[in-house]
């Protein structure tokens, strides 16, 4: 093992990947080649510091596949960086954009710093230093990142500013999940919880469920997806039980009025105190009592100690990597249904594509245009995943990962190795 292929992610999304081959009989010269990176770049990043030192900080853009189409994926600013975690993270954007049938390949980048402790002055050197070292290997052609962890529209917005003086002329393609005003797309924000909820739509139908029949839901982050999901789930008649966030949660057994409690949480800052519900811990909020659980803030929380409580049946991965491997394993076996992340919360990425396409045609959709397209393209990915599922009798995870490695192992098969 190496720095690259060292890490736990890197390990996991391989076995993961092993598994699947196995199940798809994948050519194991396609397999082989599936395992690395096409090329990772890795960057000293100096960056001038509000004291006036200079602070180098490392940063990386691992390509892993483009073999579908330009390498795409975000770029993350966070102290936990490494190559080996950008690495996994590209080679899961290659299978989630395989999955969802883009014409896309993966990529991730990153740098390793902890972005609250910069100022804005601080973040938007690193970031155009960061774009500079890295911009002879992207372009709207070759590879469009976007945002992730620790990174934003501002973010974004410098990126393209900065990809843009070097070429001499703007260019809004070379990135997505950049604001409005400067080529982004309507509906961009809420893409990932709708998503998410046109997900839950598709399995409540087969399990012959009705989201405006008492059903309910568990959120638990209230930030980008989770409050998003929360809002179209809530839209639609289910009853959202309980939210949280970082601070802790709020129940109410009669269901909470979310477009109350995102006025509330704009105002105080925190969901707790909201009227008419009582507090409920982030432990407790994955094992109530409903019919659906949305995670929708960080990774491993559902471990192998919680998952034999989990008493929900539906579990939408909003978050990446919320189901530990054991949990998940634990949570299949007692017959819950996981709509897996790559699957879930693809709605971010299918936006991020409909805005290059955008920016390439210079002409611009209403936002609904943009979530009937989005509905159509992550329903047609769910119907797949749940065919091969059952076709199969293999969980949904490992059906979104077959069904990603069987269209990307068609198409590397039919472009054939170079040089022979
Ligand atoms: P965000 O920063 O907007 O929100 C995160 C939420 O999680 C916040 O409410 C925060 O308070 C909460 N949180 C943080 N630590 C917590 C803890 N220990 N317990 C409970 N809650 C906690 O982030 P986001 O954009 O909503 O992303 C959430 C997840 O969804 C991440 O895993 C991200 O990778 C994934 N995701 C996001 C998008 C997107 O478009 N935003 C797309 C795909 C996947």
């Amino acid at each position: 093992m190496d720095e690259l292929t060292g890490g736990a992610l890197y390990q996991n999304t391989v076995k993961n990947l092993d598994h699947v081959a196995k199940i798809v009989k994948l050519d194991p010269n396609i397999h082989v080649r599936l395992l690395k990176p096409k090329r990772a770049v890795v960057v000293s990043v100096p960056t001038r510091m509000d004291d006036g030192s200079v602070k180098v900080f490392l940063g990386y853009r691992v390509q892993h596949s483009q073999t579908l189409g330009p390498f795409k994926g975000g770029i993350r600013f966070h102290p936990s960086v490494d190559l080996s975690e950008v690495s996994a993270l590209a080679m899961l954007m290659t299978l989630k954009n395989s999955l969802l049938n883009l014409p896309l390949g993966g990529a991730k980048g990153g740098v390793a710093c902890d972005p609250t402790k910069l100022s804005r002055a601080e973040k938007q050197g690193l970031t155009r230093r960061y774009t500079s070292e890295i911009s002879m290997f992207i372009g709207p052609e070759k590879d469009i990142p976007a945002p992730d962890v620790g990174t934003d529209p501002q973010v974004m917005a410098w990126l393209m500013d900065t990809y843009s003086q070097e070429i001499g002329y703007a260019v809004p393609g070379v990135v997505t999940g950049k604001p409005v005003e400067i080529g982004g797309s309507l509906g961009r924000e809420r893409s990932t919880g709708l998503g998410c909820i046109y997900c839950l739509e598709q399995i409540v139908q087969r399990l012959k469920l009705d989201l405006s029949k008492n059903f309910t839901i568990a959120v638990q982050g209230f930030g980008n997806v989770g409050s998003n999901a929360a809002l179209f789930a809530h839209e639609r008649g289910a009853k959202i039980l309980a939210v949280s966030d970082v601070s802790g949660g709020i129940f109410s057994a009669k269901g909470l009025d979310i477009p109350a409690v995102v006025k509330h949480y704009k105002e105080n800052k925190s969901l707790v105190g909201f009227p008419g519900s009582e507090p409920i811990n982030n432990t407790d909020i994955l094992t109530l009592d409903v019919n659906c659980l949305i995670p929708a803030a960080l990774e491993n929380v559902i471990t192998k100690d919680i998952a034999p409580k989990v008493r929900a049946k539906i579990i939408i991965e909003g978050a990446n990597g919320p189901t530990t491997a054991e949990a998940h394993d634990i949570l299949v076996e007692k017959g819950v249904h996981i709509v897996p992340d790559i699957l879930a919360n693809g709605g971010g990425v299918i936006v991020s594509y409909f805005e290059w396409v955008q920016d390439m045609a210079s002409y611009f959709w209403s936002e609904d245009e943009v979530y009937q397209k989005l509905h159509r393209v992550i329903t047609i990915a769910f119907s797949k995943v749940w065919d091969m599922s059952q076709e199969l009798k293999i969980d949904m995870r490992k059906a979104a990962m077959a069904v990603a490695v069987q269209r990307l192992a068609r198409a590397m098969l039919l472009r054939g190795l170079y040089p022979r």
